[in-house]
């Protein structure tokens, strides 16, 4: 579903991605780690056209991720993102916001994008809240939007940039759940976490990143509980 062939990115000098190849296949659930800075996101960030890369390929489905218009609509039609800040719009209802895309970028009925997002709203668990404005709701709350708005453009696989980071811990469950019956229904998902215990249950696979290289992957839990790179090593001990 998602190839990376030996992909490279610099901003300015500063070398970010330095030669990363991987594939996501359908229905897999792949956990990124890593140290801050190490282009977690900026990986991400290219996957879904957000950033433009230097060197090498992307392809999702098959079709090459570049800078032309076309490419880019029909990837972020594909894939959608969910970040850590959620990005809701303030003054828009959460269903609003939940059918924004379908409607001006998928051109979607109105009335079939409503009971669409309706829908996603109550598989999140906010079937309630549907009129509510984000700053009426708490950050758990936010980001279950934002997953129904990532869902409301029917993607073939979404992207998670550190979803519970911004949360209060108590907050933090909550949205990990949505993530985990996601994933069990067969969603293809690529997350940037430090959620540990997550990554080890609900991952194929775990891919640990450190300076814009993949240092160490393999499945979940043989990588989390036995790593074999001492920069692996020492970046679970100071997590875990
Ligand atoms: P991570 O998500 O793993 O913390 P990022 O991908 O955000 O790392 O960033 C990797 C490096 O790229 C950092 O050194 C960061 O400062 C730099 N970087 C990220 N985005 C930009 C940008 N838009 N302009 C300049 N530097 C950037
Ligand atoms: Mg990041």
């Amino acid at each position: 579903m998602i190839e990376l062939r030996d992909v490279h990115k610099s901003f300015g000098s500063n070398r970010v991605i330095r030669g990363i190849s991987a594939t996501v296949a359908k229905g897999e659930v792949v956990c990124i780690i890593g140290p801050s800075g190490s282009g977690k996101s900026t990986i991400l960030r290219c996957i879904n056209g957000l950033e433009t890369y230097d060197q090498g390929e992307i392809l999702v489905e098959g079709i090459k991720v570049d800078r032309a218009q076309r490419s880019i609509i029909d990837i972020r039609t594909r894939v959608s993102m969910v970040f850590q800040r959620f990005n809701l719009f303030p003054h828009r209802t959460a269903l609003e916001n939940v059918i924004e895309g379908p409607i001006f970028v998928k051109r979607e009925p109105r009335a079939q994008a409503v009971a669409h997002g309706r829908e996603l709203l109550a598989r999140v668990g906010l079937a309630d809240k549907a009129d509510a404005h984000p700053p009426q709701l708490s950050g758990g709350q936010q980001q279950r939007v934002a997953i129904a708005r990532a869902l409301a453009m029917r993607p073939h696989a979404i992207l998670f940039d550190e979803p519970t980071s911004a949360l209060d811990p108590e907050l933090v469950g909550e949205v990990l759940a949505v993530m985990r019956r996601l994933a069990e229904e067969g969603m293809t998902m690529v997350v940037v976490t430090h959620e540990m215990a997550f990554a080890r249950e609900v991952a194929d696979r775990v891919l640990f990143i450190d300076g814009g290289v993949i240092v160490e992957q393999g499945p979940a839990r043989e990588l989390l509980t036995n790593p074999r790179h001492p920069r692996t090593q020492d970046f679970l001990r100071r997590v875990l």
